[in-house]
């Protein structure tokens, strides 16, 4: 079938939905990927030796649908409570089972902003919950007051994409103590390159969901788990969710690897410090070239130059045998979302940038 095209067996809200389209991943060479926010570094050594244990002796078997032990492994590491956490496919996963468990489609709308992370809006769609796009300005800022009208729940990406700008503390708690009858999500899939996590507050807000995902800071976007951080009565709405569409949501590989990636901290801190020098000293080159970069607290940054369009340069850039990502939208087209890769491939990103800017003149 066409694209485009709708098929007779396909239900009203399957007919309707524009799907979320992940960023590309082409076979057709060999590319330098900076368009998918992966980590450029392999996960600890030690989660493919655990997963190589478990191939060998439990495959046969289903996993934990409860995902005890991994659950028990975060609370720990975050001094919370075994109750307090929900373990899923991938934060994609938690952030769906959220949208079922805590917004109403007759009800308010659920605020987020007008540039974040484009799936909101396909869930929202999706499970026909109504939703308002809150505007920002020209340097991607939400005035906070905006969260504190009527509102079904809110989510907030923090540090938000595509921008990697980041919210403070102080503004996410003013807006929990104004929404105490409503869920807010904390979309904190960036948090561990340099933003103020919101877990914290959970002892204090029974509203907070934070939802994290091990797909960035621990190098595992191929195994898929994410986890979420809440109150027990928001973890046991979740679970509700979760048991009524899939028991076995998390396989038992998963299960394994992420938990001893959560352990191995060291590692850990090690990869996401390297992201975060990174990040400093490709800002820094890229301003003498006269761009402008958002300052990120994610392993992306996004850029923009005057002279040469976002188009443009994502075209040449892929060209080259680099692929970064470019989205076609108002406010935001003159804008490329670059993800931190090795210093290597950052340095020749800042070659080939060097020289299409020469180019182009
Ligand atoms: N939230 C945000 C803001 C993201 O950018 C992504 C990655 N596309 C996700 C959630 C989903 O990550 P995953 O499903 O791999 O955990």
């Amino acid at each position: 079938m066409g694209e485009g095209s709708m098929s007779i067996y396909w239900n009203q809200t399957v007919r309707d939905i524009t799907p979320y389209v992940p960023g590309e991943q082409p076979k057709d060479r060999k590319y330098i990927k900076l368009n998918t926010n992966e980590n450029p570094y392999p996960p600890s050594a030690k989660v493919l030796e655990a997963i190589g244990r478990a191939v060998n002796d439990s495959l046969r078997l289903y996993p934990d649908p409860s995902n005890d032990e991994l659950r028990d492994t975060i609370a720990a590491y975050f001094g919370l409570k075994r109750g307090n956490v929900f373990v899923g496919n991938g934060s994609d996963e938690l952030l769906a089972f959220a949208f079922l468990a805590f917004f109403e489609p007759t009800g308010a709308p659920v605020l987020f902003a007008e540039i974040t992370y484009s799936f909101y809006p396909v869930y929202a769609e999706f499970f026909h919950i109504p939703y308002r796009l809150i505007p920002m300005d020209d340097a991607f800022n939400v005035p906070v007051e905006e969260y504190l009208r009527e509102n079904g729940g809110i989510i907030i990406a923090n540090p938000n994409a595509p921008t990697g700008k980041g919210i403070s503390l102080n503004t996410i708690e003013q807006i929990l103590q104004h929404n105490e009858k409503h869920v807010v999500v904390l979309d904190e899939a960036y948090i561990d390159f340099g933003g103020q996590s919101a877990i914290g507050l959970i002892p204090r807000h029974s509203n907070v969901l934070v939802i994290r995902t091990l797909s960035k800071s621990y190098s595992l976007a191929g195994l898929r788990v994410g986890f979420a951080l809440g109150s027990e009565e928001l973890i046991e709405g979740i679970t509700r969710v979760k048991d009524s569409i899939n028991s076995y949501t998390v396989g038992r590989l998963a299960q394994v690897g992420a938990r001893v990636a959560i352990e191995d901290d060291a590692y850990f801190q090690e990869t996401r410090g390297k992201i975060m020098k990174t990040r400093a000293r490709v800002s820094a080159r890229l301003e003498e070239m006269g761009f402008r970069v958002i300052p990120s607290k994610a392993n992306f940054i996004f850029i923009s130059h005057a002279k040469y369009s976002g188009h443009f340069l994502f075209q040449s850039l892929r060209n080259e045998g680099i692929l970064v990502r470019y989205f076609d939208k108002p406010k935001i087209d003159n804008f490329l979302r670059v993800s931190m890769g090795t210093d290597n491939e950052m340095e020749r990103f800042l070659t080939v940038v060097a020289t299409i800017c020469k180019k182009g003149m």
